[in-house]
């Protein structure tokens, strides 16, 4: 099957209201421009400097995701054109995110990552860790940062019942937030949730965005 195909099966298979982000990571310029053609606007990238040389190379009514994890230190060389920061998981990051939202006179949209997998990982908020860091006096300086929702990787598990779980754990944590903190904020919306193993299961329990890679371009291969 070729990529255009591909992308059509998948299309068939969520509904309108999900946002396909395509996962290029790893993939040449040729391969994107071929889903390009098919259609898709939003891709997805986890390194910085491979990010910045597609959003050179490539048209520019593309969205770019940075899905991966974010270095303060590097958020400057995207904060001039990123569309949706998926990976936002401490407080100093969204400091950081802030100025240069500020610097580039953009508001800079951002997902804030929770950990929901039984996994031992570095990266993500846990429920209760993001309900304390997310305090009303912060979200009041973050002026130029768009906070527009969470997003979650469940555990690598062939469990689809453990899967279900986490996902459900996520979207209970959205919802609260949407009608507490959030409330009155109509940017926080987006639930980011689902891959290529799984992104059936993540649309049954509420994802708004799925994050496909591998079932679009194939497998990948790191050097
Ligand atoms: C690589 C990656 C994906 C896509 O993974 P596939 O299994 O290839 O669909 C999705 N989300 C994140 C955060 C990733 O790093």
């Amino acid at each position: 099957m070729t990529i255009a195909e591909k992308i059509q099966n998948i299309r068939k298979d969520i509904p309108d209201r999900v946002v396909l982000c395509a996962v290029s990571k790893t993939k040449p310029v040729s391969d994107i421009m071929e889903a390009y053609h098919a259609g898709v606007r939003v891709f997805g990238e986890n390194k910085v400097q491979e990010l910045t040389a597609k959003y050179e190379a490539m048209p520019k009514d593309i969205e770019w995701h940075m899905i991966g994890h974010m270095q303060s230190n590097k958020v400057k060389y995207i904060a001039p054109f990123i569309s949706l920061i998926h990976g936002v998981d401490n407080e100093k990051l969204l400091q950081v995110i802030q100025r240069e939202g500020q610097k580039c006179c953009r508001s800079i949209r951002c997902l804030l990552q929770v950990h929901i997998a039984t996994e031992e990982s570095k990266f993500g908020f846990s429920a209760h860790e993001l309900e304390t860091v997310l305090t009303r006096s912060l979200l009041n300086e973050l002026t130029h940062v768009e906070i527009c929702g969470l997003m979650g990787m469940a555990s690598f598990t062939d469990d689809q019942s453990q899967i279900q779980r986490e996902f459900k754990s996520l979207k209970i944590l959205f919802d609260r937030l949407r009608s507490t903190l959030f409330a009155n904020n109509s940017d926080f919306r987006i639930l980011s949730m689902g891959m290529s193993g799984d992104y059936h299961i993540a649309i049954q329990e509420g994802s708004t965005l799925v994050r496909i890679g591998s079932a679009i371009f194939g497998d990948r291969e790191y050097l």
